[in-house]
């Protein structure tokens, strides 16, 4: 009998799965409660109103949106974050091409408590297509309309915990992205420009329509497309895993994360300009649906109890990268997988 020097895959992973310890398990869902389809519905009926006329980056419609964002943060008390000047971080004229004008991301920020300098970056992109040639807003509701508010409603719980005296141990950053629709644009300003150190940006969880059901998904509502968990941290992938079956059980479908998946979706969002800087990345995604892309993308259309659990699944997986004992370790760091 031989000594096996390196242990099996298959042991490695099952180490590194029961590496994992869920913290707080009795106070992630306290404040996961205060986020409600209620108010997701409230905030997006505004937000995807023609009164943004389409949030068409560097327009009028655009300016607004991001206004409405800040003006939200300020009134919840939730600061900007230190060397950003209230809340916007302003990308000029030159960073783009085809006659855009100067546009900004906002961002807000919760200090960490015991590792400030160590931060979760969560995101979703708050520019939209504008108005068509015929004169149509395109009101984006769930692109990205969706993953908008689900920022707005989780800074909000994770404001109230840290006034309960439950802050994060790490920070947490909201970026609300522009320029996604002109190529990715305001994530590839951010990486280029980043507030925070990108070594010292722990994972980012980046949200692109989470509000509706797409085709495949007629007779089982209940789920949400993970892109990306595995492919820089294996750790973040079953950190993910363990808080949803701790305490969501949704389908997390993971086949549009596959490789060779024809439809790109891995670099087709904003988490891909983190993922190229070796950042563990989850992209989370309802799907392709008829109304994608169209002037039909309406909040009317909106399953608001699906985004309220989607968006408390990642606002419990966030809380978990916040809080746990040693930040997410990429797998070529991991001596679980050596
Ligand atoms: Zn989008």
């Amino acid at each position: 009998m031989g000594t096996c020097a390196t242990p099996r895959y298959t042991t490695k992973i099952s180490n590194l799965k029961n590496s994992i310890h869920i913290v707080d398990s009795n106070r992630v869902m306290t404040y996961a409660k205060t986020i409600t389809s209620k108010e997701l519905k409230k905030h997006l009926y505004t937000f995807s109103s023609d009164a943004f006329e389409g949030r068409k980056v560097g327009e009028k419609g655009q300016k607004l949106a991001a206004d409405f964002i800040r003006s939200y943060y300020k009134k919840e008390n939730i600061k900007s974050p230190p060397g950003i000047s209230n809340y916007y971080q302003t990308i000029p004229e030159s960073f783009f091409s085809n006659k855009i004008n100067a546009s900004e991301n906002v961002l807000a920020f919760i200090e960490g408590a015991e590792k400030p300098e160590e931060v979760i970056v969560i995101s979703a992109h708050l520019d939209h297509l504008g108005i068509t040639e015929d004169g149509k807003i395109n009101n984006g509701a769930d692109d990205d309309g969706s993953g908008t508010v689900a920022l707005m409603e989780m800074a909000q719980a994770f404001k109230q915990a840290k006034k309960d005296g439950y802050g994060p141990k790490r920070s947490i950053l909201f970026l609300h992205l522009t320029a996604e629709e002109i190529g990715k644009r305001g994530s590839a300003y951010y990486t280029q420009h980043p507030v925070f150190p990108l070594e010292n940006t722990v994972t980012n969880l980046n949200i692109d329509m989470i509000g509706r059901v797409d085709d495949l998904h007629q007779d089982n509502k209940d789920y949400i497309y993970l892109i990306g968990s595995d492919r820089i941290s294996k750790e973040l992938h079953y950190i993910s895993e363990k808080v949803n079956n701790t305490y969501f059980n949704i389908n997390l479908d993971y086949r549009y994360n596959a490789i060779d998946d024809k439809n790109h979706y891995y670099s087709r969002s904003d988490h891909y300009n983190f993922a190229r800087q070796n950042i563990p990345v989850i992209f989370y995604f309802n799907g392709e649906h008829d109304d994608y892309h169209e002037v039909t993308d309406t909040p009317d259309k909106i399953d608001y109890d699906l985004l309220e659990r989607r968006a408390k699944l990642i606002f419990a997986t966030a809380w978990q990268l916040a809080n746990q004992k040693h930040r997410v370790v990429n797998d070529e760091n991991n001596d679980l997988l050596k």
